[in-house]
């Protein structure tokens, strides 16, 4: 009789520690569950301020030749009041509405519509259908690497207009930019609200939502992990790829088009940012595949941090040197200019290498080489909600020993080379290195808690191999 209560005990004891390991990596792997004040307070100033920010830098250049400082003396001084600085705003008009709408329904249709076929004739480069990483539901994705073929489409038609067939003016962008805004806040919100809207009505997985039951934080942090509409339609990879980084770079030419037509000649200035930035756009989307496994696609839900960021953070603030370069057209002297190309391919090579490392360690399971020697790592274990245990490796040579985050390290040496193509006039092409590293390191951060909530003291074994994030020595 004993034995038998004992064994239930047992039995008992077993079942609650096995929810409680569940509980416990349901809680903690991917986004927080419950918020803390200083998440809310964050998450409360961006969603109030986010908006006005964008809206204060794109009205600078408009108004003030992009000084940021102008616009605030020129407010206290008395000079101008709030109306007259919003009644010089451009609105919302027909053309930039017509425009927007035309851009996101010809980028729906290469996404949704036009399968991959670069993977079929470019050597080495890797699309079509591919998985994404195990969700914390333990459901695998797939989706359609198409982003290259878009890019390439958009570009071509880009040329072949500016060019031969003269349908628009290769300035439209740099011409409409301030009623563009307004469409792509119109989108931002709209994706972000539907997206919440779904979570609760049809989520397309319904053990992949996460409700902290803030509304404020399940709106900016999302609550559905990988929202799709139909089978392909997959939110996350849309938006972040085609609206915004398709446009990165026609963004770019626009205001090189723009200073062609205003001084008659595209600074060297200008064609450095559209040239390393172009690199940029470039590796992204011939690294699509790779993108399933970074942060954003594994590890963010989508909502407006995502959805409305990805509409108008990304598009107005990351081609802010170039936007600064229609207003004031810099000409770098010859070692400058070297100097920053230098600069900006250093970045991106550490930048690309570091992910590669990864990528290749992780797809061929350590079976491969880094720096011509058989990579070191560290095994760890995780579980996934059903309980499932799952083992992964953290590897800890190449960059990888140098830094816990030595890929973010060569990103910020780019966006600084981009930042200093626009000389040191004025403070405003400075936003993007000021924030890549607010963004950056605030990922480190966030990553390693939950990856420390996820390994546990795998982790720690790993931080104690490789105890630098950014810096070796340093930081
Ligand atoms: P990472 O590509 O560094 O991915 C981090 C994840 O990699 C971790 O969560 C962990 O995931 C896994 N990991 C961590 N350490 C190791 C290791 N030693 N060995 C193997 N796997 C490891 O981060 P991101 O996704 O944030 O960034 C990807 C790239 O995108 C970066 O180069 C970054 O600079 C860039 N980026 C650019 C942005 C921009 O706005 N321009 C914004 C954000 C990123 P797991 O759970 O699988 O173990």
């Amino acid at each position: 009789m004993a034995a038998r209560q004992e064994k239930k005990h047992s039995e008992e004891r077993n079942r609650k520690s096995t929810q409680n390991n569940t509980r416990a990596s349901q809680g903690q792997w991917g986004r927080a569950w419950e918020v803390d004040w200083f998440s809310l307070a964050s998450i409360l100033f961006l969603l109030m301020f986010a908006p006005l920010i964008v809206y204060y830098f794109i009205m600078s250049c408009d108004q003030y030749q992009c000084s940021l400082i102008d616009p605030v003396i020129d407010l206290l001084m008395g000079n101008q009041h709030l109306s007259d600085i919003w009644n010089k705003t451009p609105a919302l008009t027909y053309r930039a509405a017509g425009i927007y709408a035309l851009w996101v329904t010809f980028q729906v249709i290469l996404y949704v519509f036009i399968p991959d076929f670069c993977h079929k004739f470019i050597p080495g480069y890797v699309g079509g259908v591919q998985e994404g990483a195990v969700t914390p539901a333990g459901v695998v994705n797939k989706y359609e690497i198409n982003g290259l073929q878009a890019w390439i489409i958009t570009h071509v038609l880009w040329f072949a207009n500016a060019y031969y067939f003269h349908w628009f003016s290769p300035t439209i962008i740099f011409d409409n930019w301030i009623p563009l805004l307004w469409c792509a806040n119109i989108l931002g919100y709209a994706v972000s609200t539907f997206a919440m809207i779904k979570s609760y009505y049809f989520p397309t997985n319904a053990k992949d939502c996460k409700f902290t039951g803030n509304f404020f934080y399940d709106y900016m942090m999302g609550i559905e992990f990988n929202p799709r509409i139909g089978k392909w339609f997959d939110f996350k990879l849309f938006f972040n790829g085609r609206p915004g980084i398709v446009a990165w770079t026609l963004i770019n030419l626009s205001y090189a088009a723009k200073q062609q037509e205003l001084y008659g000649q595209v600074t060297n200035s200008m064609i450095l940012v559209n040239v390393l930035q172009g690199i940029y756009v470039l590796d992204f989307f011939w690294n699509e595949a790779w993108y399933l496994k970074t942060i954003d696609i594994c590890h963010d839900h989508f909502g407006w941090y995502l959805g409305w960021g990805d509409c108008v953070w990304l598009p107005y603030l990351y081609t802010l040197q170039g936007l600064y370069l229609v207003y004031h057209p810099v000409q770098l002297g010859t070692s400058n200019a070297i100097g920053i190309l230098m600069l900006g391919l250093i970045g991106y090579y550490i930048f690309r290498m570091t992910n590669h490392q990864k990528d290749l360690f992780r797809r061929t399971n350590g079976n491969c080489k880094i720096w011509g020697k058989k990579p070191e790592y560290i095994e760890c274990s995780y579980m996934s909600v059903d309980g499932t245990k799952y083992y992964s490796k953290l590897l800890t040579s190449g960059f990888w020993g140098w830094a816990r985050h030595f890929n973010y390290t060569g990103d910020l040496m780019g966006s600084l080379a981009y930042c200093l193509a626009c000389g040191f006039e004025h403070i405003l092409p400075y936003f993007y290195i000021v924030y890549m590293t607010i963004l950056l390191t605030h990922r480190c951060i966030r990553d390693e808690h939950r990856c420390f909530s996820k390994y546990g003291k795998d982790w720690k074994r790993y931080t104690a191999a490789v105890p630098y994030r950014l810096i070796p020595g340093i930081f």
